[in-house]
């Protein structure tokens, strides 16, 4: 009897030691969320320095994780960041299919070939189950999209098992959700007819009315799948955390990518005046909520130490200023431009088995969340595959002997480009660094009038230090010609 007790008590304390040891072990891949706001700026939370608009969530991953305080999204405008994110590749080579400017409109075929190489087809491959819930923009089909039938290819066509979102943005036709390749409560009688060809839109009497409201674009029909503005970010919030639940016992890859706080600003009503500042400040609020939302199902789920969030935004806010909320902090510009405010915006990565929380100063970007993705899964990432994403990992584990990136190249929401380099910022014509808003400033045949700014002595970008400083200014046109001639920027 007393040797059955003796070996069952060392049976158990062994079961006990092997579970610890594998709940503990490093070489588990994690899970991994990347949340994507939408036009949210780097001063716009508290652990930004925010004060008006409150933010307990995203200050809660910032003081469990790592808060880069030099995280840039690879364009100042939506599409293009997007891109990069999952392909790894900067958007502006891609000028064929017009991924060198502007955004997608809810017309844009697929944006991505099927056959490229990225982060999510990388992690299916490696056995994750992928997801991409919230805002798409990036087109589906071969030419155009027919919202009456299958949207194929798309989203899954690139390494998403499942979708679930918004085809383009909340202030574009058609203003209907879709599930993997089909708009979601579509009547057959009904059907959706769309353009954004101010012409065609007149022949076919289309209107830019849909949804309780004008938007970009024209159509018609399809009023039975018609969104609520107010219920967006309920409804992705809600199909995150059943996606949460039903892959509770797999390692997965969600990608959120909410549509808050893009224009229209129209939050939740439980949200209307909590800022008591303005509709987008409410708005905050409520992507601060879904993120909340996730990170409870994490804790509830018993998921959070082993999972990787990353948390950015695809380009900086559009406004600078809001009774005393500084949306785009210290910095010059707004989304679209060249200045830093149009790109530098919240990096937060959080990983609570493997990451110490620190407030790291690396020049980081968006287009790296997919090298660093595929690096904490532990896949090995093919060498021509994501050509221009930096594993960042080494630097969250704190492994790094120098500077993840010593140089990163930025797209305007008009296609130009700027580069930073260690606190340099180089503009090679400041005629087009107001991006949108540069108009007619960039006269025909007039010579580029190039900008050089020290970010160290000089955030604001305020003092033009081109002329002082040829050698710096030389160095980093030198830095961005090599890059847009060489196919592949990263290490390999
Ligand atoms: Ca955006």
């Amino acid at each position: 009897m007393q040797i059955q007790q003796y070996f069952f008590r060392a049976l158990l304390a062994l079961t006990v030691f092997s579970f610890s040891a594998a709940e503990e072990s490093v070489t588990t891949p994690p899970n991994i969320i990347v949340i994507l706001a939408d036009d949210v700026g780097w001063g716009d939370a508290g652990c930004y320095g925010g004060t008006k608009v409150k933010t307990p969530n995203i200050d809660r991953l910032a003081r469990e994780g790592q808060r880069f305080a030099n995280g840039h999204a690879s364009a100042a405008v939506c599409t293009p960041t997007r891109y990069s994110l999952i392909t790894g590749q900067y958007s502006w080579r891609r000028d064929a299919v017009g991924l060198n400017k502007g955004v997608a409109n809810g017309d844009s075929p697929l944006l991505i070939p099927t056959d490229m190489t990225t982060a999510p087809g990388l992690l299916k491959e490696a056995g994750y189950q992928t997801a991409l819930i919230g805002k798409w923009h990036l087109g589906f089909g071969l030419t155009k999209p027919d919202y009456n039938q299958e949207l194929r290819p798309g989203p899954l066509e690139i390494g998403f098992h499942e979708f679930f979102g918004i085809p383009a943005t909340n202030d574009r036709i058609p203003t209907v959700f879709v599930r993997d390749h089909r708009v979601v409560g579509l009547d057959a009688a009904d059907p959706i007819q769309i353009t954004y060809d101010k012409d065609e839109a007149q022949k076919q009497g289309l209107s830019p009315y849909a949804a309780g409201r004008n938007r970009i674009g024209w159509g018609k029909g399809g009023k039975a799948a018609w969104w609520k503005d107010t219920d967006i970010a309920d409804t992705h919030t809600r199909e995150c955390m059943q996606f949460l639940e039903r892959n509770k016992d797999k390692k997965f890859f969600l990608f959120f990518t909410p549509h808050d706080v893009h224009a229209p600003v129209i939050p939740h009503k439980r949200f209307v005046g909590t800022s008591g500042l303005s509709n987008r400040a409410d708005m905050l609020h409520e992507l601060d909520w879904s993120i909340g939302e996730i990170l409870n199902t994490l804790d509830r789920l018993g998921l959070a130490k082993n999972t990787l969030i990353m948390y950015s935004s695809d380009n900086g806010a559009y406004i600078n200023d809001e009774e005393g909320h500084k949306p785009t902090g210290p910095y010059r510009g707004k989304k679209s431009q060249l200045w830093e405010g149009g790109h530098r915006v919240p990096f937060i990565t959080r990983w609570p088995a493997r990451l110490q929380p620190s407030e790291p100063k690396d020049l980081v970007s968006t287009i790296d969340i997919a090298a660093t993705i595929c690096a904490a899964a532990g896949i090995a990432v093919p060498k021509d595959a994501l050509p221009d994403s930096y594993n960042l990992l080494p630097a969250l584990l704190g492994e790094k002997q120098a500077p993840v990136r010593d140089h990163l190249v930025l797209m305007s929401g008009t296609g130009h480009l700027a580069l930073r380099s260690g606190d340099w910022k180089y503009i090679p014509d400041l005629a087009v660094a107001d991006g949108w808003q540069a108009g007619n400033k960039k006269k025909p045949n007039a010579p580029a009038r190039p900008g050089l700014y020290d970010l160290a002595k000089d955030p604001g970008e305020k003092q033009n230090l081109f002329a002082e400083k040829p050698n710096d200014a030389k160095r980093l046109a030198a830095l961005l010609e090599k890059a847009k001639t060489n196919a592949i920027t990263r290490p390999r």
